[in-house]
């Protein structure tokens, strides 16, 4: 194939340095064409260096001249702030973006880009909870196809190709259970930030780890699915899978239930939607099912982790809901992380926001932005932090 020209944007975070290792054993394949990054200058410098990136962003303009200076014997061209990404992206050299930023402040450069019609690799889930109807909608109208790289989702991807044309049935969506699955639910109700930045199974940035420890992340990839595959919520099932083997699972109307499974590594669904349609090589380590011995299954218990109540109720309500569940929730795991509320507490800030920040049954992408503002100031207004 020809060389495809690569956006990343988030390439210092977790799924970003994942991706450009996933690069690195396909240098004949791709070409990097941007990189971007909030603060981590140092880190951005590096990797344009290495992957000879023609263009890098540091989001936070204070840092410019140290990538500049870096940077400075080399063609890299360096750029700073949030307009420059979107400027980027839109541009004629880039045919795939990378979406692996974190959070809702990924939604202004993802819809730039979809504008632009390029093909969008989205790890950035916040995007579609927040506006999932609208970004579907704009990426229809553009032409511009969106490739899931959310493991739950990148599994259900590859599984419908076995059946393009048939009607999903029901997705099972696969879940760990996070590092407090076996605990009970007082033992939850005291655990730290340091405990819950322990995942069993995935290596993750500390917000989505956060969100794996309450489930929120569950919640939030429910959200991401209904307009992903453009199912209704009443299909779309939770399982906790606790070996995490099975990335998730489509079933169809004649019974029959197609899995995709693998070693967990987001380096496999970051080369499948890199490379789509074709499979690249991945030096990772493969299954051994005599290894493995045996895969278990159990339903999600809501009552310890009530975050996933929150998004099937957000999901439901629909409009805003989501939007302003999901700012709540980025300034709730905010706070837990710097030991601001307690693990429980994250939830009933989400619920609190989610009663008190006005709904509106039909929001444009304007009326998003302003439900995320809103929604993050009503969460910082509770927690009286400015
Ligand atoms: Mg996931």
């Amino acid at each position: 194939m020809r060389k495809r020209r690569i956006a990343i944007l988030g390439s210092t975070g977790s799924i970003g340095r994942q991706a450009l290792d996933v690069i690195r054993q396909h240098r004949d394949l791709f070409e990097v064409e941007l990189l971007t990054a909030n603060n981590n200058s140092r880190l951005l410098a590096e990797q344009a260096i290495e992957f000879d990136a023609n263009n890098v962003v540091i989001c936070n303009s204070d840092k410019y001249t140290e990538v500049s200076e870096a940077l400075r014997p080399h063609y890299t061209k360096v750029f700073a702030g949030m307009q420059s990404v979107c400027d980027l992206v839109a541009g004629d050299e880039t045919d795939i973006v990378l979406t692996s930023m974190v959070g809702f402040s990924g939604l202004e450069s993802t819809v730039a880009a979809i504008k632009a019609g390029k093909t969008i690799a989205l790890a950035n889930k916040e995007t579609l909870v927040a506006a999932g109807e609208t970004v579907m909608g704009l990426a229809a109208k553009h032409h511009a196809a969106i490739l899931p790289v959310d493991s739950e989702h990148s599994a259900i991807f590859q599984c419908l190709h076995c059946s393009p044309q048939a009607q999903i049935e029901k997705i099972h969506l696969t879940a760990s259970g996070g590092p407090f699955r076996t605990w009970t639910k007082d033992r939850i109700a005291s655990a730290t930030a340091e405990q819950a930045l322990r995942h069993p199974k995935w290596t993750m940035g500390n917000k989505i780890t956060i969100d794996s420890a309450t489930m929120m992340n569950k919640g939030l990839e429910i959200i991401e699915a209904r307009w992903l595959f453009d199912v209704s919520p009443d299909r779309i099932n939770v399982v906790v899978h606790p070996q995490s083997v099975i990335h998730s699972m489509v079933e169809f109307a004649d019974g029959a239930v197609i899995a995709q499974m693998g070693h967990p590594d987001m380096r496999e669904p970051i080369q499948y939607a890199l490379g789509y349609p074709e499979r690249l090589t991945l030096d990772n380590r493969k299954l051994d099912f005599a290894e493995l011995g045996s895969m278990t299954f159990e339903a999600p218990d809501e009552t310890r982790f009530p975050a996933l109540a929150l998004a099937k109720e957000a999901l439901e309500k629909g409009g805003n809901m989501p939007c302003i569940m999901n700012a709540a929730n980025e300034v709730a795991v905010d706070a837990f992380l710097h030991g601001r509320i307690s693990f429980y507490g994250m939830s009933e800030l989400v619920s609190r926001c989610m009663a008190g920040v006005d709904f509106v049954s039909h929001p444009d992408l304007d009326c998003i932005f302003l439900t995320d503002r809103e929604a993050s100031a009503k969460a910082r207004e509770i927690l009286s932090i400015n």
